[in-house]
């Protein structure tokens, strides 16, 4: 079974999502990592950007065949055998709505466009993908048609694209049956997900025959996207057992970095790689979660490369409190776990997001400890503005011991945080995995909210500051969010 990625290429034609070159070529080094047979990398008939990328990517010499896409036209084939790319996907529709509105042109014309152009690429020695645009809404006898005259011509492997995703599983099995009947022939699919079923039918067609999934990662794509990769891969290899290449364990990671790059959030109760995915609130879960992780979680988060997290808030049990206290050295007695326990809740009902800050600080004080944070924040100095480039220096003290951290970023919060992880780097080794700002009130004076999850190690953290100013809001959270990471009473009582 092979597997196509189109995040640069389908994925990049999400509303608002643009990519520069060193960018695509990031996201494709890690795809090419991840395991992937084929990267579709752009389009490059379609701007010079477009065709810079492609290039780029083409000279890497990455294990993955790359692609670009082009339409039917020799303009665009030459396009592709300009940039380097060894594979074209060649995307010609076989809709009679298509062929008709789009094109102004006949069933004939396409025929014979088909024919011509994959001679034409054959003969210059690139792979050949056929993407059949709105195959699913095409006449079936006439997308045969399409696809036998291909295979004549010598194409390597056909597509036909649920563009508008109207298939469901059950069609899109009865489809795929019939089509590799007919055909005897390599067949791929590409499915959308405007119904939110992409991955179900792309995962039906592939029981059906086909052989080469089109996907994307965190399900990117035009309107409500492509089917996603990490989500028809774990489905695959853990609901129906079977064997692939691809590294599961970079998939996390990879999502984080394609949303990071394309500026698009993976909401937080996104299939396995959101979030939520492995995070667990409620104190029959946690409870559950703790005697088995099997009890509430289908697959282990380390194969996915995420990490558990169990999260204080209302709906939280004794058993979640005392495990996370229990990792900071922290063993309250009953009746301080039972006083943690309710303030905790409490804070949940007034409807505050309950962070693992806010529940040491609970514990600190019933139980009388920790008046002193390992890390504190002496001074900071912050330069920046146009032409300038940020620039932070900060004074902390770590456990007594005065350090010194100056860092530059691409804005103030940047270089502060970057300050800040510069003067404890050598002593612990602290990243930050999440960050995110919102202004809780409007106007340009306006609260803002910065939320930070950070990691050491294997333990993850999260906190929360309040303020108006949003360095100080986020030096504030990252501060707090490593005293948590610090703290270790064990350590301290030895
Ligand atoms: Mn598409």
């Amino acid at each position: 079974m092979k597997f196509l990625d189109t995040t640069l290429r389908d994925g990049e034609q999400t509303p608002g999502v643009s990519l520069v070159p060193e960018n695509k070529l990031r996201i494709a080094q890690r795809l090419d990592e991840l395991g992937v047979d084929i990267i579709e990398v752009g389009f490059a008939a379609v701007s010079e950007g477009e065709m810079e990328a492609v290039s780029l990517i083409s000279k890497q010499g990455l294990k993955a065949q790359i692609s670009s896409a082009a339409r039917g036209t020799i303009n665009d084939i030459d396009a592709v055998l300009k940039s380097g790319a060894s594979t074209i996907s060649m995307i010609i529709p076989t809709s009679d709505l298509h062929i008709e509105c789009k094109l102004r042109k006949t069933r004939e014309q396409i025929l014979k466009a088909t024919d011509e152009c994959i001679e034409y690429a054959k003969d210059h020695g690139l792979i050949v993908e056929l993407l059949a645009e709105d195959a699913t809404r095409s006449d079936f006898d006439y997308l045969t048609k399409v696809f036998l005259t291909a295979i004549g011509a010598g194409v390597d492997r056909v597509i036909p694209c649920d563009t508008v995703g109207i298939l469901t599983p059950e069609r899109s099995a009865e489809f795929f049956s019939r089509l590799t009947e007919t055909l005897k022939f390599p067949v791929g699919v590409h499915c959308h997900n405007d119904f939110g079923m992409a991955v179900a039918n792309t995962v039906a067609a592939l029981g059906a025959g086909a052989e080469e999934a089109h996907v994307t990662i965190n399900g990117l794509g035009e309107r409500a996207g492509n089917a996603s990769l990490e989500e028809v891969v774990i489905t695959l290899k853990s609901l129906y057992k079977l064997d692939l290449k691809i590294k599961t364990e970079m998939l996390y990671s990879t999502s984080q970095l394609v949303s990071r790059l394309t500026g698009v959030y993976v909401q937080p109760n996104k299939a396995i790689v959101g979030e939520n995915a492995f995070t667990h609130e409620s104190g029959i879960h946690t409870q559950g979660m703790l005697a088995n992780p099997l009890c509430y979680e289908p697959i282990a988060p380390e194969l996915v490369g995420a990490t558990r997290r169990i999260a204080p808030g209302k709906h939280s049990g004794t058993h979640g409190i005392r495990a996370a206290l229990e990792k900071m050295g922290l063993q309250p007695k009953e009746d301080q776990l039972k006083e943690i326990f309710l303030r905790v809740k409490s804070l949940g009902d007034k409807g505050k997001t309950v962070m693992d800050a806010d529940v040491l600080a609970i514990a600190e004080n019933i139980m009388g400890l920790g008046q002193d944070k390992p890390i504190k924040l002496e001074e900071m100095t912050f330069v920046g503005g146009d032409k300038i480039t940020a620039t932070s220096s900060v004074r902390l003290s770590l456990n007594g011991k005065v350090c010194w951290g100056a860092a530059v970023g691409v804005g103030p919060v940047d270089a502060a945080i970057n300050a800040v992880k510069d003067a404890i780097a050598e002593v612990v080794p602290i990243t930050l995995e999440h960050y995110m700002v919102k202004a809780v009130t409007g106007g340009t004076d306006a609260m803002v909210e910065v939320v930070v999850r950070m990691r050491k190690g294997d333990r993850t953290t999260t906190a929360m500051s309040v303020r108006e100013d949003i360095v100080k809001a986020s030096m504030e959270a990252v501060i707090s969010a490593m005293n948590v990471l610090t703290t270790d009473y064990n350590k301290n009582k030895q």
